[in-house]
């Protein structure tokens, strides 16, 4: 697919648009195959990019709540997207209550008359909690509320909450699907068409679209994401069976292990458990901290969902704005984003690193 790195399209006369494009805020063809192609690899009619997953976010909430509407989402949730519910869109009246979406008494007992959504992520970052998709429809179903599920943990290769029961699925393209840590974006998948005529109109009205070429680095990245996956897959598997029962790890969160709360919904649901590993270090932060900056291959930074390994202190850098709120995280957590080098050299680095 070519780049159609272009703002604006010649017209045949007046309303004679040409293939249908006439300005690149409101489509551009580089955009709308790559639009086709995630729709298609979640099953879902259609799809909306983004300029990144934050921007999808916002227009998905903007779309399905009102001043006076509640959102219930889950109690480890994307830090940004709490960020986003509690610092920008609680000043214009969405209310929103976080819950532990894994108990549906727990999150039955949260729903309001107001309740238009219930957001969930599965795996959720950094915890790698898992929710039953299906168990979480029927309480969205009856709550008369949407479903969102932000699958850019599990990617559709490993999970595809649409069929499901979801009625719109998340991505921050940043990560696994574009894959590369070259690009920031989003997306909106779902099989409402007024629901995503309704994005369509916010999105083109508030305009946080991705440009053609960062399109295009999604579109390519998807190609590889099988493949990608696969080789995520294997090497934390093999990193799992490293720091369990390794003397310096004293949890490790990943649900391919049996001890998981959520393994059997994650082998129900789930292809595969992903490549995302967080685990927690004896002697508290500090002990976290200097495993994370003994690392050689895992490189310090944030985000994941690219080939190379990545380490990072949710507490301090990703979730450092749930401090002091019920989604804090562990001061002794660190989180792995496995890449696809070789396993074997994973496992030493991380083993020198622990000490
Ligand atoms: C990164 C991320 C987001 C936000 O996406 P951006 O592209 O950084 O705006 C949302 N949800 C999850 C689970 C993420 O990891």
């Amino acid at each position: 697919m070519p780049i159609y790195q272009t703002s604006t399209f010649a017209q045949d006369g007046v309303g004679g648009l040409r293939e249908g494009y006439e300005y690149s805020r409101t489509a551009n063809p580089t955009r709308t195959v790559m639009e086709e192609a995630l729709a298609a690899l979640e099953g879902g009619r259609h799809c909306l990019a983004f300029a990144s997953g934050m921007a999808a976010t916002d227009v998905a909430l903007r779309t399905l709540c009102r001043p006076g509407d509640h959102v219930i989402l889950g109690n480890d949730a994307y830090g940004g997207t709490f960020r986003l519910l509690d610092k920008v869109l609680a000043h214009w009246g969405v209310e929103h209550t976080a819950v532990d979406l894994s108990d549906p008494v727990a999150t039955r007992a949260a729903v309001r008359p107001t309740t238009k959504v219930i957001w969930s992520e599965t795996p959720s970052n950094p915890l790698l909690g898992i929710v039953d998709i299906t168990a979480l429809a029927a309480v969205a179903a009856e709550a008369g509320a949407r479903l969102v599920i932000d699958n850019t943990f599990a990617t559709p290769y490993l999970q595809t909450p649409l069929a499901l029961g979801a009625d719109v699925v998340l991505h921050s393209t940043t990560k696994y699907l574009g894959g590369h840590s070259d690009v920031v974006g989003g997306a909106l998948i779902t099989d409402d068409t007024e629901l995503n005529e309704g994005f369509a109109f916010l999105r083109n009205s508030a305009g946080a679209v991705p440009g053609p070429f960062d399109s295009w680095l999604v579109l390519r990245g998807a190609k590889t994401l099988a493949v990608r996956m696969e080789r995520h897959c294997d090497n934390a598997e093999r990193i799992v069976a490293a720091l369990a029962g390794h003397p310096k790890v004293t949890k490790v969160y990943y649900p391919g292990l049996e001890t998981h709360p959520g393994h059997d919904i994650a082998a129900k649901q789930m292809r595969r458990p992903g490549g995302m590993v967080s685990f927690q270090v004896a002697g508290g932060e500090q002990a976290a901290l200097d495993v994370a900056a003994r690392t050689r291959l895992f490189t310090l930074g944030e985000s994941l969902g690219g080939i190379e390994s990545l380490i990072e202190h949710p507490g301090r850098m990703t979730h450092a704005s749930t401090a002091g709120s019920l989604l804090e995280v562990p001061s002794d957590l660190l989180r792995l984003s496995v890449g696809i080098e070789s396993a074997a050299d994973l496992v030493a680095d991380l083993l020198a690193a622990l000490g």
